[in-house]
């Protein structure tokens, strides 16, 4: 490729709503534009890595014996209405109609279609056990669509759904996949760990995340070093011994003023204890423009826990919900929100809030935090109606770092993660409600056994960047980058011998199938250098006159501090030698 044919649009300045750095870069580096809220062009840039993790993800997937097809994005209700998930779906579920007022939905996902399918190609055990795939385009309505390609709406996804006889079968299938997917993630180059999942009310073990690590992530993921256990926050906590931890003697304790809600109130309205283990609470105030959009967060985290007292609640402040978390000292905390000193409160809001338990959401109004001096309390705590309050009371169940791991081999530590695949068994639960069935040996019809396997393609760059990046820009892992080795003459339009050795270099690195670009674009060289560093072209050869005169070019890996000296005569085995 040649740079000067290619649409290289780099900008110095990142928009002003991307928060996180993967957003951030990605749009400066040309990678992607926004459309719309949650909604992007794959620009040729971001589109050549989107797919290279296809093709990725396309291989692993045939050579794991599944079989891809098409689904359509826009899909017939009548489907959706078969197992009740038209209706349930809620809000992320897009339903349209068309001129004629019949329903559809853009696929979020496609088990009622691929079930569909099944039940109508799949007559016989003969036929069993069947995989089938798609990369294709999904549509979910977010609540908070943000962080770029991390959490679009519109957005690629690899969804794949197995077919087997019996549970025996298609537990083997969901082996076959995580084992499939622990290929795939390896080939990226990336730092990742699977771990539990729960598995809602199917029950059982079968469901895993691919979690990318990144102290950016949306997720918790809770692992023990010493051992293999890993899960998500939810897993661990469903495992977790229920309810608050028993409280220390807390000789604090002061008496609720009549009239005003003091911690303790809020303490006994959540029925927990004063002194008490319960989950961070995170009060989030969203700023929205008319799109919906959510332009600034201003976000407080409450960490209560069973060796701190509500005297000693800590408040952190952190810019975006999922950024990980600041905490901040009690006289910061104080200072911040203008009360006496050693006090907590009040914390005046006058706009309606959210209240955020891990992920779920609740809404409050007018709540005031306390301090446990009279007078000086919370007030006014009103459950809204996203999250139904005891829903609420039964999450606030805590894992912590250091508490013993499940399988008793050591302490648990804790670390973030994001979320780019997820493998699930799924039983009988759609071939049951859209009776798909086909015919076993005993010649009587039975549902098949599921399971469903997702990848995240589109999340998985900004994953990708979120993990690799430094001041200057993106570090691609050789598999994914948008190309794999970028060649930069300088001077060509001065030097004939430039020119000329670059164009050798190219076309040698052409011929031996290497992704290469030439940037022949006529750049001054610091402005080259600097687009290139942007992108994350993990290899880069420049050639330059005064160099060439010693019959040198130079080798540039992203991550090298310097670049090394390389005979030119050498360069084209050079750089193949480097290439991962
Ligand atoms: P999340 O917890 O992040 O909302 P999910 O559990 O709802 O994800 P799944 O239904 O498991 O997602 O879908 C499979 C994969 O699709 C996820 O593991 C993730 O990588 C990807 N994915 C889900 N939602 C989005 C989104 N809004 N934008 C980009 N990728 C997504
Ligand atoms: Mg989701
Ligand atoms: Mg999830
Ligand atoms: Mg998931």
């Amino acid at each position: 490729m040649k740079a000067s044919q290619f649409l290289i649009t780099t900008l110095k300045e990142a928009p002003a709503d991307a928060e996180v750095v993967s957003h951030q870069l990605m749009t400066r580096a040309g990678m992607i534009r926004k459309l719309g809220a949650g909604i992007y062009n794959y620009m040729p840039m971001g589109l050549r890595v989107i797919q290279k993790v296809e093709a990725i993800v396309r291989e692993e997937m045939n050579r794991a014996g599944a079989v891809e097809m098409t689904m359509p994005v826009v899909q017939p209700a009548e489907l959706w209405q078969e197992t009740g998930r038209f209706e349930k779906m809620g809000p992320e579920l897009l339903r349209i109609q068309d001129r004629h007022e019949r329903d559809y939905v853009i696929q979020p996902t496609s088990e009622e279609v691929v079930t569909d399918v099944a039940r109508q190609e799949l007559r016989s055990y003969k036929q069993l056990p069947k995989n089938l795939y798609q990369i294709q385009t999904k549509f979910r309505d977010e609540r908070r669509p943000r962080f770029g390609l991390m959490r679009g709406r519109e957005f690629i996804m690899k969804d794949a759904y197995s077919f087997d006889r019996d549970e025996a079968g298609a537990k083997a299938s969901y082996q076959v996949m995580a084992a499939a997917y622990r290929r795939i993630f390896d080939r990226f180059g990336l730092k990742y760990r699977a771990v539990a999942a729960d598995s809602g009310a199917i029950g059982g073990d079968l469901s895993e995340e691919f979690q990318v690590i990144a102290a950016t992530g949306e997720d918790a993921i809770v692992y023990c070093p010493a051992s293999d256990y890993a899960a998500n926050m939810e897993k661990a906590e469903a495992l977790a011994p229920a309810g608050p931890r028993p409280a220390p003697a807390n000789p604090m304790v002061k008496t609720p003023t009549p009239g005003k809600s003091t911690c303790a109130d809020v303490a006994e309205y959540l029925g927990v204890p004063l002194a008490t283990t319960i989950k961070s609470l995170v009060l989030a105030t969203d700023e929205l423009n008319e799109a919906g959009e959510v332009v600034k967060s201003q976000v407080w985290l409450l960490l209560l826990r069973g060796d701190h007292d509500m005297n000693e609640v800590k408040v952190g402040k952190v810019p975006g919900l999922d950024k990980g978390f600041r905490f901040a000292s009690i006289p910061e905390i104080d200072a911040h929100f203008g009360c006496k000193p050693g006090y907590l409160g009040p914390v005046g809001l006058k706009k309606p809030l959210k209240i955020v338990a891990d992920r779920e959401v609740a809404v409050m109004a007018d709540w005031i935090c306390g301090s446990n001096e009279p007078d000086f309390h919370t007030t006014g705590v009103n459950w809204g109606r996203d999250l139904p309050e005891p829903d609420l009371v039964a999450d606030l169940r805590n894992v912590v770092e250091g508490d013993p791991s499940p399988d008793g081999k050591g302490p648990l530590a804790i670390e973030r993660g994001i979320e780019v695949g997820h493998v699930f068994y799924l039983g009988t639960k759609y071939s049951k409600a859209m009776n798909a069935t086909f015919l076993d040996t005993d010649g009587k019809p039975k549902h098949f056994e599921m399971g469903c396997y997702g990848i995240g393609i589109t999340r998985l760059p900004a994953a990708a960047i979120e993990q690799n990046h430094d001041e200057r820009g993106i570090v691609w892992p050789d598999a994914i980058a948008p190309f794999t080795v970028v060649v930069c003459p300088v001077g060509a339009d001065r030097s004939e011998a430039v020119k000329a050795a670059a164009d050798e270099l190219y076309a040698g690195l052409l011929a031996a199938g290497v992704d290469v670009i030439i940037d022949d674009r006529g750049e001054r060289p610091g402005a080259m250098f600097a687009d290139w560093e942007l992108i994350g072209v993990p290899h880069r050869v420049t050639i330059g006159d005064r160099g060439l005169k010693e019959g040198m070019v130079e080798y540039q890996h992203r991550r090298d501090a310097a670049a090394t000296k390389v005979p030119a005569t050498e360069a084209l085995a050079f750089v193949k030698g480097r290439l991962s």
